[in-house]
């Protein structure tokens, strides 16, 4: 039965999509068969895995609206064991269309229900708000992994995420757990990267991910030849710290032994 771990921040810019394409890659390079959602209609990571939205008929938000069956619509990745349910651009209009529609928290609980046990992790990559549609990610993940970048106010907004997953936790999905925070775009040099893994420590513990992301260039290229970091260049830092972060994912859920 596949795990099911959104991506998510309210915060633009802080590694969502870069965490979303390189955890499922390594998770699928270390041969767990892994479904990535895009649930972000700006669609940078159906774009990050060489799908041109443009080009994309039907979607996420068309198993969410329409009732379409996703096993349909998923696209085979070049990336062994790596599978993706594309988004394009109306997903912006299913945020407002949903507001009519019965259950519209469990829509997309519902798209993944048919096609969860053909995966062992599925990782859904959320838009930078709190609306229904990552309301609808939050419902139906078991996990939420929480990036969190190294810069000044990086805890700004984490309590309003933290209060939206426990209002989640209490109406609509009372087994959501949080997977982990993840520390994005660290630079080991600068004296303000410590400092805010530091202030992050102190707040969550061993929630902390012990791997941290560090700013690397090789990751930000990536996506622009529509492959993630692993197939661009797997000796950088960036491939090597997904990598390890995929590790930690399968240890925290038993996966594997340390
Ligand atoms: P979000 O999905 O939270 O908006 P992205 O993953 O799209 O954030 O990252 C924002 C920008 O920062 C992108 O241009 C991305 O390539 C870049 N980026 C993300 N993580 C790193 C990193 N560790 N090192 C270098 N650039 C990064
Ligand atoms: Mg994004």
């Amino acid at each position: 039965m596949g795990k099911i771990i959104a991506i998510a921040n309210q915060k633009g810019g802080v590694g969502k999509t870069t965490t979303a394409i390189n955890l499922a890659a390594s998770l699928a390079a270390l041969e767990h068969k892994t479904l990535l959602v895009d649930a972000d209609p700006q669609a940078n990571s159906s774009s990050g895995l060489s799908v041109n939205p443009r080009d994309v008929e039907r979607g996420i938000y068309d198993c969410m609206v329409e009732g379409f069956d996703p096993a349909e619509l998923i696209i085979q990745t070049e990336i062994n064991h790596l599978d993706l349910l594309p988004s394009h651009i109306d997903l912006a209009g299913a945020e407002i269309e949903l507001i009519n529609l019965e259950e519209r928290e469990f829509r997309m609980k519902k798209t993944l229900a048919s096609i969860k046990d053909q995966y062992e992790f599925i990782i859904l990559d959320c838009s930078p708000s709190l609306g229904l549609i990552t309301v609808n990610a939050l419902t139906a993940a078991d996990s939420v992994l929480i990036p969190v970048q190294c810069e000044y106010f990086a805890l700004e907004g984490i309590g309003k995420l933290l209060s939206t997953i426990e209002i989640i936790q209490e109406h609509l999905n009372p087994e959501l757990h949080i997977e982990g925070v993840l520390m994005t775009m660290f630079d080991s040099r600068m004296r303000l990267s410590n400092q805010v893994v530091d202030e992050v420590k102190k707040h969550f513990e061993e929630l902390i991910f012990e791997t941290l992301i560090p700013r690397n260039i090789r990751l930000s290229e990536a996506p622009s030849f529509g492959i993630p970091v692993i197939a661009h260049d797997a000796e950088s830092k960036g491939a090597q710290s997904y990598m390890s972060l995929a590790q930690e994912v399968l240890v925290r859920n038993g996966i594997v032994v340390a």
